[in-house]
This record gives structure tokens, C-alpha cells and sequence, in this order.
């Protein structure tokens, strides 16, 4: 037996890390990145704010610029405040860190983002997946029953859900947010593409918190998420929170970045339109069904016996594009393959590869 295996946590031994395929050479539809990168003349302003930067120094631990400027450019609502994570990654570790009392459950829709369950495993929580319907639909009755039953302190919803691509209806998250005996936290990462969202009836309730990430349009490679919620959980958050979380480059280009949110948003529309642009193509290709979607990607079902979504997956990779297979997860994904919205000309590459791989 290894040193390692010795003393390293049975179930994290168990676990695989989270994957993240090599995309060198391909067209990367894997991961719901913007495909679209800074106009020149931004780039070179991010590049001089970055050279004037004292990297010699901690940053401010606080990161109180870049909180005001979020919570005036994203309308955080008046007496709710910021918590800001190295990604949103993090604020799902430190949400889940500050109630990980013993014996304490987090609840999710499932399928749903992975982070979820991973962090209640890494604070020994325990997980309970409600499974959605087989058309990814949320069962809200099913949802309310199993937190009458478990009495979660924490409920993950992500609005629109990741992998399905759908938006719950708004009154379910509502009856789900009441009912809850603890924290609902709603996960918007994809809100830009999907227009709906709780943050301006955010002070409306005391135990939600509305998460983000600026991840979805256009600075992923910075790692900044954020929640918002009333004072007294951000207060509590930031206990569990490394002190100098958001570094200084991650910082400075925010703000320039947040301060120029109109090109941001212009991409994100692009990328919209490119959605809807898409979805009749991908839905006229046979062999292939296409989940309705509210976020940047599609969820699309390879038809065939198991093992039909992996071979695409692979005759995809061969033709040189890159998607995520959710093949071997949760049952309900069987065959089902996540295709991240790029620009016009990726998508053109992506609908003949497909045709290519299913015909
Ligand atoms: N939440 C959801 C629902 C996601 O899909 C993702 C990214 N795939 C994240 C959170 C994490 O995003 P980031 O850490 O880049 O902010």
C-alpha cells in the first residue's frame, strides 16, 4: 500500500478528478467558453493595466472596487451584498463549507452541475440527487417531497440547469424556495442567454442567494464568480473564504473589463442568435434529438443502443471538434453528448461533423 493510500479519504480515492479533455488542435465546444476573444484595441488597454500592476503586492482582501462595480453593472438589489470567488467553483466551496454542519444534507436537482455534490463530499455532507423527469423536466413535486424528507441545509438549483440546458419554471423555484427549511442558492452561470432571474427579487427572500460567473461570456481564463445574497450570509460566507482569493491580475482586468460591458454583452447576443440559428439545423440532422435550451449549449440524444453517444463523440473528435459526452453519468444521460454554441463558423463545422458521424 502506498504512503498516499494509506491516509488519503476512502471516498476521495474513490472519486475520479474532475475531467477536462486536451483540446489542443480542436474546435472547443466542450466547456460553454465565449468563443470570442477581446477587439485589439481592449486587449492592448487589459495588457497596459496589467503591466502597471504591483504584482510584488497581496491583493486587497476585500476586493471592494471590483464588489461596487459588480453589484452596480450586474443590479445587484440595495442591502444585499457580494461574496467573489476564484471562479464560481469557489463560491460552491465556500457556500458549502459554512453549512457543512454534521449530518447536514445538500439537495440538487439530478442531473446538475457536479461541483455540487463534490463539494458536499469533500465536507462530508451528504448528497441527495432528485432525479428530473426523463425529458430533463423538473419534477417539483417529486423536489418538495424529498426536502420535506431530508431537511436539506443546502439546495443547489442551477437556473438554467447544466447538463440539461433547461430553465425551470420560475412559480417551482419559487414553491422550492419557500418550502425550504434552510439555503437555496440559485445558480445563474448561464442567466445571460436566458434572460430570466431572480436578482432583482433578491431581498425578497431570506434564505436565497443568487450565484454567477463571468465565465460564460467571455473571461472564463479569469476565474471570477460571484453570490449575492443579504448581509448576514455574505458576512458568513467570507469566514471560509482564502484572504487574497481574487489575485490581482484577475482584479484589475475584471474591472476594465465589467467597466466595457456593452462588447462583452454584444458577444453574448451574438452567441444567442447563434443559438437560435442553430437548433433547427442540429434538430433537422436524423438520429440526433435536441433538448430545448435556455443557455449557451445544447444537450442533443444520439439515438442507438448504449455506447451510440460515445462513438460520436469519438467520430466528432476524429473530424477535429470537441464536445462533452455524457455517456457512463447519470442514467438519464445515456448517449447524450453537450455541444457548447460557438461562432457562426465553429457551428457550421459542428452541424457537418455531426451529420458526418450519424449518418
Ligand atoms: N455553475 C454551473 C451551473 C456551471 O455550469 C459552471 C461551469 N461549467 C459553474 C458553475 C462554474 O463556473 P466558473 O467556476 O467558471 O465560474
Amino acid at each position: 500500500m502506498s504512503a498516499a493510500a494509506k491516509v488519503v479519504r476512502p471516498e476521495i480515492q474513490a472519486m475520479h478528478a474532475y475531467q477536462v479533455a486536451d483540446a489542443t488542435g480542436l474546435v472547443k465546444l466542450d466547456v460553454m467558453e465565449s468563443p470570442y476573444g477581446l477587439p485589439d484595441d481592449l486587449a492592448k488597454e487589459v495588457g497596459e493595466i496589467v503591466a502597471k500592476l504591483s504584482l510584488n503586492r497581496y491583493p486587497v482582501p476585500t476586493a471592494h472596487k471590483l464588489r461596487a462595480l459588480i453589484r452596480e453593472v450586474m443590479q445587484v438589489p440595495a442591502g444585499c451584498d457580494v461574496l467573489l470567488g476564484n471562479g464560481s467553483d469557489e463560491c460552491i466551496q465556500y457556500i458549502t463549507a459554512t453549512l457543512a454542519r454534521e449530518g447536514a444534507v445538500v439537495m440538487a436537482p439530478a442531473p446538475s452541475f457536479a461541483m455540487f455534490a463534490m463539494h458536499a463530499l469533500f465536507f462530508r455532507l451528504r448528497f441527495v440527487g432528485v432525479s428530473l423527469r426523463e425529458d430533463f423536466s423538473l419534477d417539483c413535486e417529486a423536489f418538495l417531497a424529498a426536502m420535506a424528507k431530508e431537511r436539506p441545509a443546502l439546495v443547489w438549483i442551477a437556473f438554467p440547469n447544466n447538463p440539461t440546458g433547461n430553465a425551470f419554471p420560475l412559480a417551482d423555484i419559487e414553491r422550492i424556495i419557500a418550502a425550504a427549511p434552510g439555503l437555496v442558492v440559485l445558480d445563474e452561470a448561464y442567466q445571460p442567454f436566458a434572460g430570466a432571474t431572480f436578482m432583482p427579487r433578491l431581498a425578497e427572500f431570506e434564505n436565497l442567494v443568487v450565484m454567477r460567473t463571468v465565465s460564460k461570456i467571455g473571461m472564463a481564463g479569469l476565474r471570477l464568480g460571484y453570490a449575492c445574497a443579504r448581509p448576514e450570509w455574505i458576512e458568513a460566507f467570507n469566514k471560509a473564504r482564502s484572504p487574497f482569493n481574487i489575485n490581482v491580475v484577475t482584479e484589475a482586468v475584471a474591472i476594465k473589463l465589467l467597466q466595457n460591458k456593452p462588447v462583452l454583452d454584444a458577444q453574448a447576443a451574438k452567441v444567442l442568435a447563434e443559438r437560435e440559428r442553430v437548433r433547427p439545423e442540429l434538430q433537422r440532422i436524423p438520429g440526433l434529438t435536441v433538448f430545448p435550451s435556455a443557455a449557451n449549449f445544447f444537450l442533443a440524444r444520439i439515438a442507438g443502443p448504449n455506447g451510440a453517444g460515445t462513438r460520436a463523440y469519438e467520430s466528432l473528435k476524429a473530424q477535429g471538434v470537441l464536445v462533452k459526452d455524457f455517456s457512463g453519468g447519470h442514467p438519464l444521460m445515456e448517449n447524450c453528448l453537450r455541444l457548447t454554441i460557438g461562432t457562426p463558423e465553429e457551428n457550421r463545422i459542428l452541424v457537418a461533423a455531426l451529420r458526418e458521424a450519424l449518418k
